[in-house]
């Protein structure tokens, strides 16, 4: 099955998703956010951006867009290109006035959502969730606190949760998202704020992974150090 069409014109709201190999969450998730996003109201689409995935995602993917052709999209890469180039693809395909990201593994919650987008209303570019209460391994938690703390101390942005993916934003602002090289999308927050957009944060409820496994492994903290002086360096623009 291609791509499914994605219309011209404008949505309320468009939800991103980057998947890579996680065929147990996709049901889960989509009823989820089924369930948060139906009694809104709202005009919103459901984006799915498959990273070339090995096992059954893109089945899935195609059963929401038969069963809920008005909500559910597919976009799929042309080869295995990493979450941040998953997250550039569905962004640049989104007609909601304001834009979600979401991962697909479940540990964020589509509950959280409401709470986006009520934040969103008090003026923001861009709200993140602020995962307090992280359900990760201890290394990795820890390791996400020392690169908050650098950024914070650094760079005096306020918000507490940099890499949280669980995010809103103005599509007026999606166009000046850098998301040029892989791990890019870790600095959006950062990204966003060096070139003066206010950018708030929630906390939001962060849950295990139930299936499937992390795609990263904490090798990437080096490499991470050495990508927050590049967004620093060319002021979050490129
Ligand atoms: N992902 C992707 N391509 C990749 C790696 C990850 O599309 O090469 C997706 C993955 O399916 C998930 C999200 O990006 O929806 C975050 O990945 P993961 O949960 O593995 O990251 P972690 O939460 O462990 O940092
Ligand atoms: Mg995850």
């Amino acid at each position: 099955m291609p791509d499914s069409f994605i219309s011209k014109g404008v949505l309320d709201c468009s939800i991103v998703v980057p998947v890579y190999n996680e065929e147990e969450s996709l049901r889960e998730l989509f009823g989820e956010i089924l369930k948060i996003m139906t009694p809104l109201k709202k005009d919103y689409e459901v984006i799915f951006v498959d990273d070339c995935s090995s096992d059954a995602s893109e089945v899935m993917i195609n059963d929401f867009c038969r069963e809920f052709p008005e909500v559910a999209k597919k976009l799929t890469l042309s080869e295995r290109s990493g979450q941040t180039q998953a997250l550039r693809r569905g962004l640049d395909s989104a007609i909601g006035k304001i834009v979600i990201s979401l991962d697909a593994d479940l540990q964020n919650d589509p509950g959280d959502i409401l709470r986006l987008l009520d934040k969103m209303e008090e003026g923001y570019d861009c709200v993140c969730g602020w995962r307090k209460a992280r359900q990760d391994t201890i290394l990795k938690a820890a390791m996400s606190k020392f690169g908050n703390v650098m950024q914070r101390l650094f760079t005096g942005m306020k918000i507490h949760d940099v890499s949280c993916t669980l995010r809103a934003y103005k599509k007026e602002c999606v166009g000046k998202i850098a998301l040029n090289w892989e791990g890019q999308h870790r600095f959006i927050p950062l990204s966003l704020s060096l070139q003066g957009y206010r950018v708030g944060e929630i906390v939001s409820n962060h849950r295990k992974r139930k299936y499937g496994y992390s795609k990263y492994n904490h090798r990437r903290v080096f490499r991470v150090v050495v990508d927050f002086f590049r967004v620093l360096s060319v002021r979050g623009t490129k």
